[in-house]
């Protein structure tokens, strides 16, 4: 029987057959292309920075992609991570916890994901489960193989006929060889055999160890996981080996040699200054005409759009490059050990820096450490201070001597999430004489609540998904900061996760003291921007939402873009030398106007 013949006949559970291979309806096999990229040797060599960019050239070339991110781990999304151990939570509009490789993808397409882009073993098992219930499996035994893989298999092609994607692009969580992705590995190797060997483009990434003590790249440890992954019935088209610098002739040649792939599809892909050079890197080795070559697409790009999109990157990669003018911003929290919590806040201080032309220089000040006595010494050399989000008690003091500091002595403030609750209640103690004011979160019985929970969480039990979630719009006050950094719109987009909010009891006391709302939900008394006046401060925002999540390099977020002016501002740097980005110019998706609608 031909794999042709497996796909035609056999898309539900029979007690016929053997095969099952689950697909929507409208699904056409051949019509979309999979590009699945592995990780081999170890985690972390990028294999999101390198699906991103990849799926970045095809869509400048005209191509429609969408990318998955299929994880490993049973939870049901990443919600109750701890950031410490896994990066940070990304959120996408529609409210999914995913992910910080979601933001990857995100920023590099200049493109809003759903949850139809993340799936995780927890879902699947579920929904799996789910189905066992329902009775779907007429009988049958259900196993790992065909049911846990044919719900994988349903996930990809669920995705590619909901997004008429030419090119799917499957990025499997982990490493080879690792016990929680094997049933994923299985599912794309069966998706290849059913669906034809020419649809489907597999990448395997590897490192290539260089130690110290021997001052030369070795392969062995690629060599024996990619050995690994041939065991599991999948051949790699093209491995992509990542190291510290260019990877010699002599090592890809190993590569090539004991895993069975021509030497010119063996390419080096070496660290580099900004993950947005990634894509012209993999132009220049010709990755993208060969992946193109390969499943039969290069008649369907368009040299011209890709020329155009080419020239708009390039002008970022040159502005980010150039950026001279050197910037200190405090970055203060409790993860300051682990960078990759606050992924998409590094990010968003590099956009806004390459557009302004600062260069920004990044300082982690633990908030443990500090207190009223030792914040002006800490942040004194700093241009700007940010507070993260965050959760718990753990460090608040030292965020609110942090703030105290900053507002006080006019050094630009940007709050984000609990950076902007932790500054209401600074200004409520401070400046409004609530002695007592604290948030519900930190102190549950507290008298004066000036951050409690928002109505919708009090009647809920458990943790998981059950934040407020997602992009809501902002409806933005005229003549204020916010409204010009906007770019006069009086509706904006943002988004967030968080259970508390500011105590609608008390935002008229706040603002009676001069404390400014600037930004509030547009159908509940849910404040969602906070400001001082520019007479008072030279910048002081905050807001409920994390607007880290929406800042794209050829779309920098606003406020991100009025703090990083003020902190040059602070630095020395005239006004009339920075330069003015019209809000205008850009696609700007964070205009309310160009998402679904949400409450
Ligand atoms: N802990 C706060 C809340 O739940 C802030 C959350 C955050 O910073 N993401 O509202």
């Amino acid at each position: 029987m031909s794999s042709k013949h497996v796909l035609s006949s056999l898309t539900h559970a029979s007690d016929d057959t053997e095969f099952f291979t689950p697909m929507p309806s409208a699904y056409e096999p051949g019509k979309t292309k999979y590009v699945v990229v592995l990780g081999t040797v170890m985690s972390g060599l990028g294999k999101g920075i390198f699906s991103s960019s990849l799926a970045k050239i095809f869509k400048d070339k005209g191509l429609s992609v969408s990318p998955i991110k299929l994880e490993g781990y049973l939870n049901r999304d990443s919600g109750t991570l701890n950031p410490h151990r896994h990066g940070e939570v990304f959120v996408l509009d529609d409210g999914v916890e995913c992910d910080m490789d979601l933001g990857t993808y995100e920023r590099m397409l200049n493109m809003d994901l759903s949850r139809l882009n993340f799936t995780t073993s927890g879902q699947i098992f579920s929904s799996v489960l789910d189905k066992e219930r329902q009775g779907k499996y007429l009988g049958r035994d259900v196993q790992m193989i065909p049911h846990v893989t044919g719900e994988v298999k349903l996930r990809l092609r669920e995705l590619a006929v909901a997004t008429e994607a030419d090119v799917v692009f499957v990025e499997i969580g982990g490493t080879v060889g690792d016990v929680e992705n094997a049933y994923y590995i299985e599912a794309v190797r069966e998706m290849a055999f059913e669906e034809g060997r020419e649809n489907f483009c597999f990448v395997a990434l590897t490192y290539i160890v260089e130690p110290k003590i021997l001052g030369e790249q070795k392969s062995k440890p690629a060599q024996m996981n990619l050995k690994q992954l041939n065991a599991a019935g999948i051949h790699p088209s093209i491995i992509a080996c990542r190291a510290s610098g260019p990877v010699a002739k002599k090592v890809r040649e190993k590569i090539a040699l004991f895993s069975n792939v021509p030497m010119e599809d063996v390419f080096s892909m070496h660290d580099s200054d900004s993950v947005y050079v990634v894509p012209e890197m993999l132009r220049g080795a010709g990755i993208d005409s060969t992946v193109l070559k390969m499943l039969g697409l290069t008649d369907r790009t368009d040299i011209k759009a890709e020329e155009g999109a080419r020239k708009i990157w390039a002008n970022y990669i040159a502005r980010f490059r150039s950026a001279a003018n050197p910037i200190k911003i405090g970055i203060i929290g409790k993860y300051t050990a682990v960078r990759d919590s606050y992924a998409s806040i590094i990010q968003s201080v590099e956009h806004a820096g390459a557009y302004l032309g600062a260069k920004v220089q990044l300082e982690w000040v633990d908030s443990t450490d500090l207190n009223d006595d030792n914040a002006g010494q800490q942040l004194d050399s700093l241009h700007g201070v940010i507070v993260p989000g965050g959760f718990g008690f753990r460090g608040v003091d030292g965020k609110l001597a942090c703030i105290r500091y900053a507002r006080e002595h006019g050094v630009p403030y940007l709050g984000l999430c609990y950076g902007m609750q932790i500054a209401v209640i600074e200004f409520a103690r401070n400046v409004c004489g609530f002695t007592h004011a604290n948030s519900t979160e930190i102190e549950l019985d507290c008298p004066e609540p000036v951050i409690d929970l928002l109505p919708d969480q009090k009647k809920i039990e458990g943790l998981g998904g059950n934040m407020r979630l997602g992009g809501f719009d902002v409806a933005i006050t005229e003549n204020t900061r916010a409204y010009s950094l906007f770019g006069n719109r009086e509706h904006i987009r943002l988004r967030f996760r968080h259970r508390y909010e500011v105590n609608p009891d008390y935002i008229e006391k706040l603002e009676s003291h001069g404390l400014v709302f600037s930004g509030r939900s547009p159908v509940a008394p849910i404040m969602q921007i906070l400001e001082l006046s520019p007479d008072k401060h030279p910048f002081f925002m905050a807001t409920q939402a994390h607007p880290e999540l929406t800042s794209r390099p050829l779309d920098p977020q606003p406020m991100f873009l009025g703090f990083i002016r003020a902190a040059l501002q602070r630095s020395g740097v005239d006004a009339s030398a920075i330069p003015t980005l019209e809000m205008n110019d850009t696609p700007h998706h964070q205009s309310s106007d160009t998402a679904a609608p949400r409450a």
